[in-house]
């Protein structure tokens, strides 16, 4: 048995659209399918959905699924950093491929800064996160990986991610076993859960699978299976 990260962490898209251009975007794609907005590379807000923030029931949710944080206006941040404020029931996750463009800092306990890293080259996001965003919690998502991150600084974070290349893309890279184990022992040894995506089963084995939780996203789980079989 293993876990899908869709089911611990839902997406809500409260801005769509990016100007990073990653060559494998699937929400790019998304959106030139079904016509969400005019101009993937001109990111829109939907202040609308900050309603969906006041849900009673806890979530844990990833606020950049069609985003990157740096691509988002300040106006726009600080609309959703007071609604995170009001709503402590949830943990809000953001990513970032452009963490020198950022500069935030903040107290919030339920908000969750990463960065994505796919190679060893660009491991200075991990640094450049921690410098350029003052805040209670971070993280980092390998994937998808080119190749191996060597031995990455994960002093002070607080969950990391491994997975690998989905999609139909032509030269397909798949991330090794010996990658995400190396990256997982890194963390392991510092106490940094550590989660597998399941698109991992294939290449690591479903009984080498490491799918860990950070606590508060596993209390809001719990709640969340409480209130959904009341
Ligand atoms: S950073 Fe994310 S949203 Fe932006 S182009 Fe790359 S994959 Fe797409």
């Amino acid at each position: 048995m293993y876990l899908c990260i869709k089911d611990q962490i839902q997406n809500l898209n409260i801005v769509i659209g990016c100007t990073v251009g990653c060559d494998y975007c699937y929400a790019r794609n998304n959106v030139r399918r079904f016509h969400t907005i005019e101009d993937f590379s001109n990111p829109q807000f939907f202040e609308s959905k900050l309603r969906l923030f006041d849900n009673k029931i806890p979530h844990n949710f990833l606020l950049t699924g069609m985003s990157d944080l740096a691509g988002w206006k300040k106006e726009w941040i600080d609309m959703v950093f007071e609604k995170i404020r009001q709503n402590p029931q949830h943990q809000f996750l953001f990513l970032s491929k452009r963490p020198d463009l950022l500069n935030i800092e903040t107290d919030l306990q339920n908000a969750w800064f990463g960065v994505t890293v796919t190679r060893n080259s660009e491991l200075w996001r991990i640094d450049a996160l921690k410098q350029n965003v003052k805040a209670k919690k971070y993280h980092v998502t390998f994937e998808p990986l080119f190749d191996e991150p060597k031995n990455p600084n994960l002093d002070g974070i607080d969950w990391v991610v491994i997975g690998t290349m989905t999609g139909t893309q032509k030269n397909k890279v798949h991330t090794l076993p010996s990658w995400a184990n190396n990256i997982k022992d890194v963390a392991s040894a510092k106490n940094i859960p550590v989660f597998f995506k399941e698109d991992l089963v294939p290449i690591m084995g479903e009984e080498n699978m490491v799918q860990q939780l950070p606590q508060q996203f596993l209390d809001v789980l719990k709640v969340q299976y409480a209130t959904k079989n009341k």
